[in-house]
């Protein structure tokens, strides 16, 4: 197999050919057919999240099919589509594990983090941890589901069901949950950078009410607000702009730090929380609610071996929506 593997944090990914894995007891292995390119794996390569494994294989929105399949596993079968995502195992008897909390284990293995992932023709996978996907849809388009359409939809579940919806930060995420919003018959107020009009017109295209600068107020007060950017400036910000009770939720697995704020802005019973990986739960019901909704995908494809540029240019904002390398 090949890879495009981070040798040492900071430095470029290297195309390298490794010895074809096998799937030990409870795995599988995947012939990697599309994987998405999320900003996680910005802050995996930069060394911004804690005990990585090194070297690793990046990549944890994995839309394959099965070609090998180790002891133990039930269900599957060579030649199904399977999708794979950021949570690649959890240990099943810690608290959170036993109390429905999968996302926030003790003793996770996260895929393209702390497991090889899909910048690879191949990978390895917990056969529990991976999603059928069915046939309906093309490898590319579904690629971006697996990370920002399941973290965006827990994101938006944790939102809860106002009406009036933010997203600061409008990428691969924002324009999937900003779509599954509208179906849901919600309003999407866009944030983007200051004077970035081209994503701003891309999000009204997908049908938002209103988009703006980060920097400005929406023309009403929004029931929630997802903040998808990595600035912790946005907090205080989407604070500003929700109503009495409203949420903000930080969807993010990385963030810079967030200013001091005046507390008027978290009074009056507004809430600011945080969303965390992901649970299986949560890919059962986004993958069977997707198909129905209709959700298009933005993508912007590589080849595999140009994932250093794919990284550099979703680092740069030069695509909207989201890209994918294709071995
Ligand atoms: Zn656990
Ligand atoms: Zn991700």
């Amino acid at each position: 197999m090949h890879a495009m593997v981070l040798q040492k944090i900071g430095a470029a990914l290297e195309w390298t050919e490794l010895a074809d894995p096998q799937p030990g007891s409870g795995e599988i292995r995947v012939k990697v057919s599309a994987c998405g390119v999320c900003r996680t794996d910005l802050h995996v390569v930069d060394g911004e999240l804690p005990n990585p494994k090194v070297p690793i294989i990046p990549g944890h929105e994995i839309v394959g099919r099965i070609e090998m399949i180790g002891a133990g596993v039930e269900g599957l079968r060579v030649g199904e589509r399977v999708g794979i995502p950021w949570l690649g195992h959890t240990c099943g008897i810690c608290p959170y594990c036993q109390g429905g909390q999968e996302n926030l284990c003790d003793h996770p293995i996260f895929t393209g983090f702390t497991r090889d992932g899909g910048f690879a023709t191949a990978t390895i996978a917990d056969a529990r941890f991976a999603f059928p996907l069915g046939e309906a849809g093309g490898d590319v388009s579904l690629a971006p589901l697996l990370c920002a359409g399941l973290i965006g939809w827990r994101s938006l579940v944790i939102a809860g069901v106002g009406k009036k919806l933010g997203l600061y930060g409008y990428g691969a995420a924002a324009h999937i949950v900003a779509q599954v919003a509208k179906w849901q018959g919600r309003s999407v107020f866009a944030f983007t950078r200051p004077g970035d009009m081209a994503t701003q017109a891309f999000a009204r295209r997908l049908g938002a009410t209103w988009a703006g600068g980060s920097d400005e107020m929406p023309p009403e007060s929004l029931d929630a607000a997802i903040i998808f950017a990595t600035v912790g400036d946005l907090v205080p910000l989407a604070l500003k702009a929700v109503r009495k009770g409203g949420r903000v939720v930080c969807a993010g697995i990385h963030m810079s730090d967030i200013p001091n704020f005046p507390y008027r802005l978290l009074w009056e019973e507004r809430q600011l929380v945080s969303v965390a990986n992901l649970t299986r739960q949560d890919g059962i019901d986004f993958l069977r609610l997707a198909p129905e909704i209709g959700i298009v995908t933005e993508t912007t494809r590589y080849p595999l071996n140009q994932a250093n540029q794919a990284l550099a240019d979703l680092r740069a904002g030069r695509f909207e929506g989201a890209a994918v390398l294709v071995p």
